[in-house]
């Protein structure tokens, strides 16, 4: 059994100890029920953890998140493209570790291409262009 002052004492320091690194509040409320038993904990440690700047500003659970707003559908092949970047591979004969991705938002066609991690856009754009010629709409992930 805790006094009031040990209660927060303790769970701060179950909620911000380098070990527990602001947990949920499931979680420091089982680390602390280990050691220490006062009525209504979950109930003290939930509004503790909501009082807890450092969670409030980046858990996401904690953002209010807007509806997503769906892009417009294209009406022909290579209209609308998205284009990302995989990679971290091992270095292929031509020194080649990423790979550029293209893929028609249309048709779903994906296109792989090798390239370096140090691509610049430029050359990006221009492999695109080459590639494909003018795309209306690019979308980059
Ligand atoms: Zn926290």
């Amino acid at each position: 059994m805790c006094c009031t002052g040990e209660r927060v004492n303790v769970t701060r320091e179950a909620h911000t100890s380098l070990i527990a690194r602001h947990f949920s509040v499931s979680k420091i409320v089982e680390n602390i029920q280990r050691y220490f038993y006062w009525p209504h904990m979950l109930e003290s440690v939930s509004r503790f953890i909501r009082g807890c700047s450092l969670c409030a500003v980046s858990k996401p659970s904690n953002r209010k998140l807007g509806l997503y707003t769906p892009l417009p559908m294209p009406s022909r092949p290579w209209e609308s493209v998205s284009m990302d970047f995989a990679g971290g591979f091992p270095l292929s004969r031509k020194g080649h570790d990423y790979l550029y991705v293209v893929v028609d938002r249309f048709s779903k066609v994906c296109i792989l291409m090798p390239c370096k991690k140090e691509i610049t856009v430029e050359k990006q754009l221009n492999f695109s262009f080459k590639m494909y010629g003018f795309i209306l709409d690019c979308l980059l992930l």
